[in-house]
């Protein structure tokens, strides 16, 4: 069996005990997973989403998909998480649906999200691409919302090539997005609604499957480096290092700084520098979701989220993934410390 057969099954039901979710469907990406996850809480045409401008495109496109709307509200200084004091003002009698992102591999806040979704019976989608492992209160990601969703890229926590997973504890949710992956069939050759071919094939779920037999040592190792980066780099001035919230277990598919105009010398020169000593490092995200033209389209400006704009400018992620020696990490917090010197 080489497409969606008894490996995606295991993947599925592995999924579910590690997330302590009643429900796993494994499909072709996590912008597929958003896509199914936002078509079963029932997002339709001219439905407002609101979500974060400073995530990756494949958290918002998933609602023009659907024809809905694209509202976004700004982040928080602290986590670069969205904002729930901004999503409050966003919210119209089109809004259906929120979509918090568990940026960098770390948990929204929940519960001041989901008083606000019940008080005006909003729906959430929990963006947990980057965040497998993630906790927060011991729970884990992909129990903060209706629904959330997983994605299994390369260069995720844990991955399988490409691949996604619509994690929910609503089996009719679970149900929806079966049939949305697989032409929307409620049986063999009956059609009851539009669907797609979101199948991920046994071949990726194999690789799915023992990846995440080794998700905690994974994401231990990350967490482990993140903690001597910040040992390593703390008191530089104009240097933020991570901030990690109460009561969450940040698994850091990032390691995102910021450097703020006191830091010496601008983030591309740090990034040249660091490049010249052979160490990598990247910008996520380096302009927000809405200066980019395809959303400027809906009406969006410079101007429009403050935060999520002085962010995009300020941040760097340094290496912190799970095959870096400890001799590896300590070349990166060398490097930048010469550099201020
Ligand atoms: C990676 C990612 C996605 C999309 O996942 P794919 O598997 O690449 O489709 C969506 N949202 C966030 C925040 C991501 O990091």
């Amino acid at each position: 069996m080489l497409a969606q057969g008894p490996k995606v099954k295991e993947l599925e039901e592995a999924f579910c005990q590690f997330c302590g979710v009643k429900y796993a469907v494994a499909l072709t990406s996590g912008t597929a997973a958003i896509h199914a996850g936002l078509s079963a809480l029932g997002i339709r045409e001219e439905d407002e989403v609101i979500t974060s401008p400073f995530t990756f495109v494949a958290t918002a496109n998933p609602i023009l998909m659907l024809g809905g709307k694209v509202v976004f509200a700004d982040i928080a200084e602290g986590d670069y998480n969205i904002d729930p004091q901004k999503v409050k003002e966003k919210i119209t009698n089109k809004t259906k649906a929120i979509i918090p992102v568990d940026l960098y591999g770390q948990i929204f806040n929940y519960q001041i999200m989901n008083a606000l979704a019940k008080e005006h019976n909003l729906k959430i989608l929990e963006d947990a691409c980057q965040s497998i492992g993630a906790e927060q209160n011991g729970l884990k990601a992909g129990n903060f919302g209706d629904a959330a969703a997983f994605s299994l890229y390369a260069t995720k926590n844990i991955m399988s090539g490409e691949g996604g997973i619509l994690a929910t504890n609503d089996e009719e949710v679970a149900e929806n997005c079966r049939r949305f992956r697989h032409h929307g069939q409620s049986a063999q050759y009956e059609y009851v609604e539009l669907g797609y071919n979101y199948r991920m094939t046994d071949l990726c779920a194999a690789i799915g499957v023992e990846q995440l037999k080794k998700v905690d040592i994974f994401n231990g190792r990350r967490i482990k480096n993140a903690g001597l980066l910040s040992a390593g780099l703390s008191g530089i001035k104009g240097l933020v290092l991570p901030k990690i919230n109460q009561n969450n277990k940040h698994v850091f598919h990032q390691y995102t700084i910021r450097l703020t105009d006191e830091f010496k010398g601008s983030r591309e020169e740090l990034m040249a520098y660091l490049k010249s000593k052979d160490i990598g490092s990247g910008v996520y995200y380096p302009k927000p979701l809405h200066l980019h033209p395809h959303f400027m389209k809906l009406g969006y400006k410079a101007g429009d989220f403050p935060i999520a704009e002085k962010s995009s400018k300020q941040v760097l992620s340094l290496p912190v993934h799970a095959s870096l020696s400890e001799s590896e990490i300590n070349q990166i917090i060398q490097a930048i410390q010469a550099y201020v010197k």
